[in-house]
C-alpha cells in the first residue's frame, strides 16, 4: 500500500487572547485562524494533487486533524463544484452530518443551505445553490435510485468509512459500480447496462472522484477493496493521556461515572470532560442526576454544566456542546460513541469511559435482530482515550480493571455481519442488483443471513417466490425510507383504512423512546401516565399520547407565539413524563412519511374509534413477531422459539395476555420484548395465511 506520508508542520497559532489586539478579532478571523492552525490545513496543495492524480483515493488522519470540514473546502476552491456540480460528503450519523454542515457553512460565511447543506432522512436543507451536501451514507443510498449514476456530485467522499455501518459498506460497492460506468461512453454496452447503468438517457457524464476517508489507522482493508488504491495519512497532534483503570469491576457504571465526574470537577485541574454512555435513556437519566448531585454541593463548587449529544437531540441543542463553557465552569458532555470519531468537541481533558457500546446484533437463524449493550472493542477504547489529548496531556479514566482491556475485541465487526439484511437488499434489488449472494460486498454477509432477508421480502409481499422484485407493493415499499416491514405496515393501513394511526404509530417507533423514564420515580411515572395506558397495549397507547399532545397543541396554538407554545408544550411534556424531544421527533417524522405517502397517492383515512380494525392491521403487519403466551408466564416467538420477557416498560407488563406481536427485542439480563400489542392468535392464520397457515400458532 502506497503512503503519502502527509505530516504536518504548522504550528498551533491561534490568537493569543491576551494580547490587546484580541478583541479586535472579528469572528471571522478567529474561525481563519483556527482553519489554519489545523494539522490538515499544512498539506491542502498535495491533497488536492493527490485528488487529481487519483480517481480513489484513501485518506486516514487522525480525529480532529480538519478531514470533514477542510477537505470539501478545499475541493469546492480547487474547482470541483464548477457547472453545477458538488462534492457529496456521507456519514453514518444523522447528527454528524448535520453539526459538520452547520460549521462549515459557518466556516464558509455562508447561510446554511445555500453553498453548505445537509440532507438526511427526513430533513433536507440543500437547494439548487448547495455545492457541498453534507448526508447520512444511507440517504446517498437512496439517491441512488432516482439518480443511477449519480451524476450531480463530480466528488464523492465516504467519510468514517472505519465505522463500517451496512449502509457504507453497501455504497462503496455500489460507488465502485458508478465509478466503473461513469468511465464509460454512455450508451455504450456494458455489462452493467441492466443494473446502475439503468436510467441514463444519453448523456455524457463526467468521471467521479471517490474518496475514502478513515480515523483508523488500518486502511488496508480499503486500499485491497479498490484494487491498490492510494492512501496517505494525516498526522494530527496528539499529547500524551494517562490512562486509569478501576481496581474492580464497577457492579453499575452509571453511578461510577457519576462518581468520577464529581471526582475530576472536584480535584482536577481545568478541562472539560467528556462521558461516553450507550444511548438516549442513558444520558438523560445522567444529565438529571449531575444536576441533582450539583444542588447539594455548595454554592462555589456547582460550576459544572451537563450538555449531551445522542442522535435524536434537535440540532439547535446539539450546537450548545460546541460552544465555550461559560467563565469558571467546567462542561461535561455525556455522549455516544458518535464523539468517538464523527464529532470533536474543543476543550476535552479527560475522558470517561465506562466502556460499553449499544450495538446490533442478529440471529439469522431465527430471523432475531436485537440492540443490546456490549463492550466496546479495543480500537473504539483507543479513540475514545484520544479524545482527552487534543489540545494537551489529558487524562482517560476507563471504568473496568486493566485485566478486562485485554479481553476486547480489537475491533468492531462491520454491521453487515450482524444486521437483518432486508432493508438493503431490497434497495439493492431496486437498483437492479438481483445477484445479492454475488454482489461485490467489502465483507461478505454470511449466505444464511442473505437467504433470511430474501424470506422475509418475500412473506412481507415485495419479492415474488424468484426472488424479484416486480410488484407494484415491492417497489412501494423501496420508495419508502423506511424499514420493509414499517411500508408494508403503511400500505395495509392505507387497504384497511388506518393508515392515520399507523402514521403515529410507526413515527412514534422510529425515535428511541417517547416516554421519559426515570429510573428512580419509575412508579410516580407509570402513575401519571395512567390515563393513557391503553388494555391493549403500547402502540394504542402512544396513538394517545401522540393524539392527546394534538389536542393540547391545538387548544394552545390561537394564543401564544412560538416560544411560548414551546414552552408549556414542554411543561405538558414534563407533567406527564413524556419526553419532549422524542415527541417532537415524532411529530416531525409523522409530517414527513405522511408526505411521502401522500405523493405516493394515498389518502390519509382514520378508522376513528375503530382500534379492533387497527390492531387486525397491527397482526397482518408485526405477524413475523408475534408471541404467545407458554404455561409457566414466559413468551415463545413463533418464528424463532425463542424464550422471551414483556419488558417491564410495556403497559401489558402485568396483564401478560395470551397472544401478542411486539416490534423490537433487547437483551439485557433477559431477552425482552419491547413495543406490544395484544392480538387474538386466529387473525395470524386469517391476516397471514401465507406465513400460519401450516404451522398452526394455537
Ligand atoms: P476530523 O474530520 O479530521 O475528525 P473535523 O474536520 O471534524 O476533524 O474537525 C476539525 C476541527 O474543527 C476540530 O478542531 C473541531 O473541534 C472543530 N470543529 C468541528 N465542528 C465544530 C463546531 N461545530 N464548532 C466548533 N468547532 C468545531
Ligand atoms: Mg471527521
Amino acid at each position: 500500500m502506497a503512503q503519502g506520508g502527509l505530516n504536518s508542520s504548522v504550528q498551533n497559532n491561534k490568537p493569543n487572547p491576551k494580547s490587546p489586539t484580541a478583541s479586535l478579532f472579528s469572528i471571522r478571523q478567529k474561525i481563519a485562524q483556527h482553519r489554519k492552525s489545523l494539522p490538515i490545513a499544512s498539506v491542502e496543495k498535495r491533497l488536492i494533487e493527490e485528488v487529481q492524480k487519483n480517481d480513489i483515493l484513501i485518506i486516514v488522519g487522525e480525529t480532529g486533524s480538519g478531514k470533514t470540514t477542510q477537505l470539501p473546502q478545499f475541493l469546492y476552491n480547487a474547482g470541483f463544484c464548477q457547472e453545477g456540480k458538488m462534492v457529496g460528503i456521507t456519514q453514518p450519523r444523522r447528527i454528524a452530518a448535520v453539526t459538520v454542515a452547520k460549521r462549515v457553512a459557518e466556516e464558509c460565511d455562508v447561510e446554511l443551505g445555500q453553498r453548505v447543506g445537509y440532507s438526511i432522512r427526513f430533513d433536507d436543507t440543500t437547494s439548487t445553490s448547495t455545492r457541498l451536501k453534507y448526508m447520512t451514507d444511507g440517504l446517498l443510498l437512496r439517491e441512488a435510485l432516482l439518480d443511477p449514476h449519480l451524476s450531480r456530485y463530480s466528488v464523492i467522499i465516504v467519510d468514517e468509512a472505519h465505522e463500517r455501518t451496512v449502509h457504507t459498506d453497501v455504497l462503496l460497492a455500489l460507488l465502485k459500480k458508478v465509478q466503473r460506468a461513469r468511465l464509460k461512453p454512455v450508451g455504450e454496452n456494458g455489462p452493467q447496462q441492466n443494473s446502475v447503468l439503468r436510467g441514463c438517457q444519453g448523456r455524457k457524464i463526467s468521471p467521479l472522484k471517490l474518496i475514502i476517508m478513515s480515523a483508523s489507522l488500518d486502511a488496508r482493508v480499503f486500499s485491497e477493496y479498490f484494487g491498490g488504491a492510494k492512501a496517505v495519512h494525516v498526522e494530527g497532534r496528539q499529547h500524551p493521556v494517562d490512562i486509569l483503570y478501576t481496581a474492580h469491576p464497577e457492579s453499575d457504571y452509571i453511578d461510577a461515572a457519576l462518581v468520577t465526574i464529581f471526582q475530576i470537577h472536584l480535584e482536577e485541574k481545568v478541562g472539560d470532560i467528556l462521558v461516553f454512555l450507550t444511548g438516549q435513556d442513558e444520558i438523560e437519566s445522567v444529565e438529571r442526576l449531575v444536576q441533582e448531585r450539583l444542588q447539594h454541593l455548595p454554592e462555589d463548587k456547582r460550576k459544572l454544566l451537563p450538555l449531551t449529544i445522542f442522535s435524536a437531540l434537535p440540532s439547535e441543542q446539539q450546537m450548545q456542546a460546541f460552544a465555550p463553557a461559560p467563565t469558571g465552569f467546567r462542561k461535561v458532555i455525556l455522549a455516544t460513541n458518535i464523539a468517538e470519531t464523527s464529532i470533536t468537541i474543543p476543550g476535552i481533558r479527560y475522558v470517561i469511559d465506562p466502556g460499553f457500546v449499544k450495538a446490533r446484533s442478529y440471529n439469522p437463524s431465527k430471523g432475531m435482530e436485537s440492540l443490546d449493550v456490549v463492550p466496546a472493542s479495543k480500537a473504539q477504547t483507543l479513540q475514545r482515550s484520544g479524545r482527552a489529548g487534543r489540545e494537551g496531556p489529558g487524562k482517560c479514566f476507563r471504568l473496568y480493571p486493566e485485566r478486562e482491556f485485554e479481553k476486547l475485541e480489537d475491533s468492531t465487526k462491520p454491521e453487515i455481519k450482524r444486521c437483518n439484511l432486508s432493508n438493503v437488499i431490497l434497495q439493492l434489488k431496486a437498483l437492479g442488483i438481483d445477484d445479492i449472494i454475488g454482489f461485490d460486498f467489502i465483507d461478505k454477509p454470511s449466505r444464511g443471513s442473505i437467504v433470511k432477508a430474501l424470506e422475509e421480502l418475500r412473506l412481507l409481499g415485495a419479492l415474488t417466490d424468484e426472488c424479484k422484485l416486480e410488484n407494484p407493493v415491492g417497489y412501494q415499499m423501496s420508495r419508502l425510507p423506511l424499514d420493509p416491514v414499517y411500508s408494508r405496515a403503511l400500505i395495509l393501513a392505507n387497504q384497511m383504512n388506518c393508515l392515520e394511526e399507523m402514521l403515529i404509530t410507526v413515527a412514534v417507533l422510529t425515535v428511541e423512546s417517547i416516554f421519559y423514564d426515570p429510573r428512580e420515580k419509575r412508579e410516580e411515572a407509570r402513575a401519571s401516565r395512567n390515563h393513557f395506558a391503553s388494555v391493549e397495549g403500547d402502540h394504542l397507547t402512544y396513538l394517545s399520547v401522540y393524539r392527546e399532545s394534538d389536542e393540547f397543541l391545538e387548544k394552545r396554538k390561537v394564543a401564544g407565539s412560538e416560544n411560548k407554545i414551546d414552552k408549556i408544550m414542554k411543561k405538558w411534556c414534563k407533567d406527564n413524563f413524556v419526553n419532549s424531544r422524542s415527541l417532537k421527533h415524532a411529530r416531525d417524522t409523522y409530517r414527513q412519511i405522511r408526505e411521502h405517502v401522500e405523493q405516493m397517492g394515498f389518502t390519509v383515512s382514520s378508522c376513528g374509534n375503530d382500534m379492533l380494525e387497527f390492531r387486525r392491521c397491527l397482526a397482518a403487519s408485526f405477524f413475523l413477531k408475534a408471541a404467545q403466551r407458554q404455561l409457566d408466564g414466559t413468551y415463545r416467538a413463533l418464528e424463532s422459539g425463542e424464550i422471551v420477557h414483556i419488558h417491564p416498560t410495556s403497559v401489558l407488563f402485568r396483564s401478560k395476555p395470551e397472544c401478542v406481536i411486539f416490534n423490537e427485542l433487547m437483551q439485557t439480563s433477559k431477552k425482552y420484548i419491547k413495543n406490544l400489542t395484544i392480538i387474538d392468535p386466529l387473525w395470524l392464520t386469517e391476516l397471514a395465511p401465507h406465513h400460519y397457515k401450516s404451522a398452526e400458532p394455537v
